[in-house]
């Protein structure tokens, strides 16, 4: 079973960037849960993306780690084609 952390300050999901418990009923920060995919990377994700990419590896019979460590770099290269200016 997966370990989620609850309520860490700096708590930020690498993939959909959630900060924030979406339930309305905790007022904390998201839990998250960390994956070591090797090459020393480490992804932070959180609940909600964890099980949706879960459930996405197991479909296409890949494991989490193989999954996650090809959209990470697929993200990496979004991020660089396609940088925004920061609106925060
Ligand atoms: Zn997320």
């Amino acid at each position: 079973m997966q370990n989620f952390i609850y309520n860490q300050p700096e708590a930020k999901c690498d993939f959909c960037e959630a900060t924030e418990n979406p339930h309305p009923d905790y007022d904390e920060t998201i839990p998250i849960t960390r994956i070591d995919i090797g090459k020393k990377r480490k992804l932070t994700l959180c609940i909600n993306c964890f099980f949706m990419h879960k459930e996405c590896s197991e479909k296409k019979g890949h494991s989490l780690v193989a999954y996650l460590s090809k959209l990470n770099n697929l993200s990496l290269i979004l991020n660089k084609s396609n940088k925004k200016p920061q609106t925060q």
